[in-house]
């Protein structure tokens, strides 16, 4: 199958598909030179908030910004603790060291990637003021667990939901979705993720009406009033140009999460039969919306297969190559060290393959018939 082109996310394609929408969407802005806060932005925030049931989306600049936001809301005292995951993107703890407060990094869950809850509790500290749970790859951590923790020791719960905008959990009768279970929900717009723009955008949600206008006052410099400013704030808008792109994908943003499911389908039937690959898993009353497909790799072949699938064309990405607790950038600013076994080891199985709303079933039966014949070649040739 020569001339098969494959990407990791199919941002271009996705583009052509929607071209005379998007093009539209920009040129209208372009027009109008509305650039800052114009009507898009305010019509994207009310359709996220919409499609989230929630009271308040306060739409940034990123998910960086969004998280730091969240936590500058809730006024913690210096040195804070903050109850965070070892294995994901570093935003969340580098926003946490970031404002002075202090990540405390708890393992995850080999299955699920996502915090193990029943590590939690053991962490807590009379300075704990927060959990900061990562939904990663696609679906929730355990909300129902975090939620549990929380409430019996009074504590904050931001959810970073940059991975999994859309997802849901099952929190008793109720399906709920990601973000909106905890205290404040943050969100990206990055051009990987779920719901995705042409460059960098976030968002925070809440249905405090407190938390909400206070987050909207430290996004703008601090200020209720123009020129005047009554805290220390930052500067975080989402672009008019971006909120016109996001309101296009907004129409679709449900297709793109079945189309998503659809190729982890594809992928766990066809690899379900290699001995050596461990499929991502579902955690229980998690809606998963597969940001990635995560695959283990067992046997320490991770790195060879990467290489084979290059060779091959087939693009791969390591969702993380280092755990968090061992960065230098924690290891160097914390006066305590963390050992998390779990993340340390995941760092070195973890193997991401393509997953766009749209790849096609060929596609998709390259990637795991070549994944098919490295384990059949390296078993010929590698047997110990
Ligand atoms: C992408 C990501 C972020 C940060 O989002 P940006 O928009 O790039 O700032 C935060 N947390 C996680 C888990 C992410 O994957």
């Amino acid at each position: 199958m020569s001339g098969i082109s494959i990407d990791m996310c199919g941002l271009q394609r996705q583009y052509v598909n929607l071209k005379s929408e998007l093009d539209d969407a920009v040129i209208g802005v372009m027009e109008r030179a509305n650039y800052i806060n114009g009507d898009e932005v305010k019509i994207f925030a009310e359709d996220l908030q919409n499609f989230l049931s929630v009271n308040h989306v306060i739409p940034c600049a990123n998910g960086t910004d969004a998280l730091q936001l969240a936590l500058m809301a809730l006024n913690l005292e210096p040195e804070s603790e903050v109850i965070t995951t070892a294995f994901s993107f570093v935003a969340p703890a580098e926003v946490i060291l970031f404002l002075g407060l202090k990540p405390v990094f708890v393992d995850v869950d080999i299955n699920t990637c996502n915090i193990d809850c029943n590590k939690i509790e053991e962490f807590i500290t009379h300075r704990t003021k927060a959990l900061l749970p990562v939904h990663l790859f696609g679906q929730g951590a355990d909300m129902e667990a975090i939620m549990r923790i929380s409430q019996k020791y009074q504590l904050h719960v931001i959810e970073d939901v940059a991975q999994s905008l859309g997802g849901t959990f099952q929190m008793g009768n109720e399906i709920k979705k990601l973000g909106t279970i905890g205290t404040i929900g943050c969100t990206s717009f990055f051009p990987t993720k779920n719901l995705a723009c042409f460059g960098d955008g976030g968002a925070c949600y809440t249905n405090s009406e407190e938390i909400a206008s206070k987050i909207r006052m430290l996004a703008k410099h601090g200020s209720k009033t123009k020129y005047f400013h009554e805290e220390i704030g930052i500067n975080s808008r989402l672009d008019t140009l971006q909120a016109a792109i996001l309101n296009v994908k907004m129409r679709y943003f449900s297709q793109f999460i079945s189309a998503r499911i659809n190729v982890a389908n594809q992928y766990n039937s066809a690899l379900i039969n290699v001995p050596e690959i461990i499929l991502p898993k579902t955690q229980n009353g998690a809606f998963h919306t597969y940001n990635q497909y995560t695959i283990r790799v067992i046997n320490g072949k991770r790195d060879a297969l990467k290489q084979y699938l290059h060779s091959k064309n087939i693009p791969t990405q390591i969702y993380y190559p280092t755990a968090l607790n061992v960065l230098p950038v924690f290891l160097n600013n914390l006066k305590t060290k963390y050992d998390c076994p779990i993340s340390e080891r995941l760092c070195t199985e973890v193997l991401s393959l393509p997953v766009s709303t749209e790849l096609k079933q060929e596609q998709i039966e390259y990637i795991t018939e070549n994944i098919i014949t490295f384990f059949n070649f390296y078993g010929k040739h590698n047997d110990t």
